[in-house]
This record gives C-alpha cells, sequence and structure tokens, in this order.
C-alpha cells in the first residue's frame, strides 16, 4: 500500500476512488473566484505572533485562567495557507500546550496527510485558548473574550484557506446557529479579508461516530479544490 493509502486507511476511508463525485465540487465553481482572494502582504500592521502569544500565554480575561494548566496559543507554520480550527484544548493540550496532540489529534493528522498536508505545514488553533474544565462546550462569555485572539492569528497569517473543525468552531467562526450537516459543502467567507471557509466534523466526533469518516474525507477533498481554486 502506498502512503496516500495508509493515510486513507487509518481515516478508515479505503475504497474512495470508486466513489463519485459529490454535489460540493460542482458547487465550488462560482463560488470562488480569484477576485476574492485575499492578497498576501507580508508583515501585518503593529501586531506580532510574538505580542499575541505573550498576551495569550498571561490572559486572565476570563475564569479559566484559574483552571488551565498552559494556554494553548497555537502550532504550526505561520505563514501556512491553511489555517485548521478546533474548538478548545482538551486534557492533553492543557497538559502539553498545544493543540490536537490527543486521540482526536492523531485523526486530525491523517485527515490532513490524506489531502497530502503534514501537521508542521498548516496551522492549527482553537477558539478557545484555555481548556474548558471537564471539556465542556465553551459559555458566550469566553467565546468574546478569547476570539479576539483568533481574529488577530489569522490577520498575522493570512491564510488561504480555513477550515472548521467541529460545530463549536464553525458556529462561532461564522456567527451562526445553524447545525454543522448544513454548514458542510459551502464554502463560506470569513472576516473583512472575505477568507474561504469549510466546515468539517471534529476529529473526536469521528472517533465516535466512525461511520460518518466518509464525509469528514469528502470535506477534506472539497476543502483542497478551493484552496487550489483560490490560488490566483
Ligand atoms: N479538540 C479541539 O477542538 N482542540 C484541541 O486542541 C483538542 C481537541
Amino acid at each position: 500500500m502506498n502512503r496516500r493509502a495508509d493515510y486513507l486507511s487509518a481515516l478508515g476511508v479505503e475504497d474512495w476512488r470508486q466513489r463519485r463525485p459529490l454535489m460540493m465540487g460542482s458547487a465550488l465553481a462560482p463560488a470562488i473566484s480569484p477576485a476574492a482572494v485575499p492578497q498576501r502582504t507580508g508583515a501585518a500592521e503593529a501586531d506580532s505572533w510574538d505580542v499575541v502569544a505573550a498576551e495569550v500565554s498571561g490572559c486572565t480575561r476570563c475564569s479559566l485562567c484559574e483552571t488551565r494548566t498552559r494556554t494553548v496559543f497555537g502550532v504550526g507554520d505561520r505563514q501556512a495557507q491553511w489555517l485548521v480550527v478546533g474548538e478548545a484544548p482538551g486534557a492533553e493540550e492543557d497538559r502539553q500546550g498545544e493543540p490536537f496532540v490527543g486521540r482526536a489529534g492523531g485523526l486530525l493528522n491523517s485527515m490532513l496527510r490524506g489531502i497530502g498536508l503534514a501537521r508542521e505545514q498548516v496551522f492549527i488553533a482553537n477558539v478557545l485558548k484555555c481548556r474548558p474544565p471537564n471539556n465542556r462546550d465553551p459559555n458566550p462569555e469566553e467565546v468574546a473574550q478569547c476570539l479576539p485572539y483568533l481574529e488577530r492569528q489569522i490577520r498575522l497569517l493570512q491564510p488561504k484557506i480555513m477550515l472548521a473543525v467541529g460545530r463549536i468552531a464553525a458556529q462561532n467562526l461564522l456567527a451562526t446557529d445553524t447545525p454543522i450537516g448544513k454548514l458542510r459543502g459551502h464554502v463560506h467567507s470569513f472576516g473583512t479579508a472575505a477568507t474561504p471557509l469549510v466546515v468539517t466534523y471534529h476529529p473526536a466526533y469521528l472517533l465516535r461516530s466512525p461511520t460518518e469518516k466518509r464525509k469528514a474525507w469528502e470535506d477534506l477533498k472539497f476543502a483542497r479544490r478551493v484552496a487550489a481554486g483560490a490560488s490566483a
């Protein structure tokens, strides 16, 4: 088996080559035009990665600072074209200070490898930089306090594409309560830079519901096409 097949096998997707293209492909062409693609301009005003990182590491904007072990700023290539956004650190991420290092992280890595991306080639961050106790959902106040950090990271990165993994990331980034099933399969637009944003399921959900992995694989291929189409 080749490496690509290994990754797909790890994802639990074995016979993808036989499948017909889904509707998602045909929806793509009108949704993305080169004119809509944000240009990468290099340095971003006065803000910097180091400044944001320092603020995050000392953050006391919400009560999660009282229960966290470590803040989880994000990891990866600060010039990446892909930004992957999850929900919030879990227990292992809280211990290590890095996003997606637990079981869900292993699956996320496999999903990315499936479309030819190494973890190191993308930037990975979360909506929340601190772990909610017992992995409960982030509350609106926590999101309101923390989202500006992610927005600053996005302005610095200027990604070509954003992949929102899971309902919490998708709904908060898109400021909607539309169910994730309806958010999948569309190219959304994030922020004033109109960054293309694609939604897929959270790897932790996929670990609990392996039959949904096939849909996630379609989402990832869709995102890859969006990224390819978005390169002017
Ligand atoms: N789940 C997330 O959404 N983010 C992480 O960093 C880990 C698990």
